[in-house]
């Protein structure tokens, strides 16, 4: 049966109506300007409360660890976690899983199983902006109002020190990345070291405060390790920004020159000019290394967000001036904290770091939400497990904590202590490293 041009016309009226009935659209508000471009603004699907609201941006080893510790020591928060990923891959033992020695089950957790065991609400998305008077985030599924707002987004990469050709950084990106930030980056690494065929495979580390001190020359030794296993013609080559090696520096070297003498070679003090991708040649200050395949690590820098959300007054990093070294608070807006990997006080990056950290941190939201006593400050905690080899799997170790000078303002490392004499001490520091971990995901994930 057709219907008159009338009928339609009442028809689509009554679509509208319903439309607006349902509500399908009740929160967003359409701002029209002359020239006729519409920008929406829309409230988070997530519903209003009277509680005290706390956001936490990035699901990480820090984010994780604030949402639940928040709703622990302030339970009359309402917690929300806003993270872009749809699960949580660990980077801490993924060095592990590009040889095969543990699989992607272990290293993935779900990001809906943490929310629901420790009361609070994951919500996917991926923060844009913010806007500090009105106390609202913006987010890619709109705006979402705080009382207490939390910055734990890790890292992003800084290329500029090798290039400002956005083409040439993009190809670095996608051809050889670094390996730092979890996902494809991970995958794509795994696939390159289990399908090399031999010749050079470089692996290159920046200078300054990088994600992981460690990590690099761990991955250099279970990949020689790996390359030995399977007779490869090949070397793994470090180029390495630094003087030396930055952390368990015996340990490392060690096991370079005793057990991977053939198949590792260190360059300290190397810096890198040019990368010639054509004729997969680094050019150094003082070499030219040609390469059959690489993982390029550049410097590191505060994810962006911090930068588009104004809390971080330097173009590229948060400063130590943007925020209080000892309540994490950005400067001028007492209830905006900047925490994790992103922070700029000189901490180690790494996640046992930013999980001791959170627990502290969530001590501070919670003593500003009950009103109680103010809460002396405590340090973050460094355990670092390194895996020298995996057959048999030995490791390496180093814990510090920290103490803060007043008088000039900075951190210095105390209470350190280390084990770096794998052939002694290492098979028992590597039944550590799968309790420290498995530990770690259940204090992040589990009630
Ligand atoms: C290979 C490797 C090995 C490592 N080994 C160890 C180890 O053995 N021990 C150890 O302690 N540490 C280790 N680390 C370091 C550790 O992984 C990091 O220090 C830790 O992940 C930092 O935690 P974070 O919460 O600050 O950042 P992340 O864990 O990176 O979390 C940040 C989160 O924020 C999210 N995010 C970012 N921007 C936004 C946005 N705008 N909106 C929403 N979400 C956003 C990201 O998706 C991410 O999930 C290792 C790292 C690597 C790469």
């Amino acid at each position: 049966m057709a219907i008159s041009r009338r009928e339609a016309l009442q028809f689509s009226g009554a679509v509208v109506a319903a439309t607006a009935i349902s509500g399908c659209c009740k929160n967003e508000k359409e701002i029209g300007s002359a020239q006729g471009d519409v920008k929406t603004t829309h409230k988070a699907p997530i519903a209003d409360t009277k509680s005290p609201r706390v956001v936490v941006v990035g699901g990480g080893w820090s984010g994780l660890s604030i949402a639940k510790y928040t709703k622990i020591f302030a339970p009359s928060a309402d917690v929300i976690l806003v993270e872009q990923r749809h699960n949580f891959t660990s980077c801490p033992m993924s060095n592990l899983w590009l040889v095969d020695k543990v699989d992607m089950e272990y290293l993935t957790h779900d990001y809906l199983q943490g929310a629901r065991e420790n009361d609070y609400t994951y919500f996917h998305a991926t923060a844009t902006g913010l806007d500090k008077k009105k106390r609202i985030l913006k987010t890619s599924e709109g705006d979402l109002s705080f009382d207490y707002l939390v910055f734990a987004p890790g890292i992003d990469y800084d290329y500029s020190r090798w290039t400002s050709d956005i083409a040439f950084e993009n190809r670095l990106r996608q051809e050889y990345p670094a390996g730092f930030i979890p996902g494809s980056e991970h995958l794509t690494l795994k696939n390159k070291i289990q399908n090399f065929k031999g010749g050079n495979f470089i692996l290159t580390v920046p200078s300054g405060n990088y994600r992981c001190l460690p990590a690099p020359y761990e991955r250099a030794c279970v990949i020689a390790e790996y390359f030995k296993q399977k007779n490869l013609k090949a070397k793994v080559i470090i180029l390495d920004e630094n003087n030396t090696i930055t952390i368990k520096k015996e340990g490392f070297l060690s096991a370079f020159y005793e057990l991977y003498s053939d198949y590792i070679e260190y360059i300290p003090n190397t810096t890198i000019k040019n990368i010639d991708l054509e004729n997969k040649i680094v050019e150094t200050d003082f070499d030219e290394i040609k390469f059959e395949d690489a993982a390029f690590y550049p410097h590191v820098r505060g994810a962006k967000i911090l930068q588009r959300a104004g809390v971080a007054k330097d173009a590229k990093n948060m400063l130590e001036g943007d925020i209080d070294p000892l309540t994490y608070e950005v400067h001028g807006e007492k209830n905006i904290f900047v925490t994790g990997d992103a922070r700029p006080m000189g901490f180690s990056k790494s996640g046992n770091t930013s999980n001791s950290e959170g627990h502290f941190v969530a001590k501070l939201i919670a003593q500003k939400i009950n009103k109680t006593p103010a809460v002396k400050w405590e340090s973050p905690v460094t355990t670092c497990f390194s895996i020298i080899s995996t057959a048999p799997i030995k490791a390496i170790y180093v814990y510090s904590e920290y103490a803060y000078n007043k008088e000039n303002s900075s951190f210095s490392f105390t209470s350190t202590s280390a084990s770096e004499n794998w052939k002694k001490e290492g098979v028992v520091n590597a039944d550590s490293v799968y309790n420290w971990a498995t530990a770690l995901y259940a204090d992040m994930f589990s009630k």
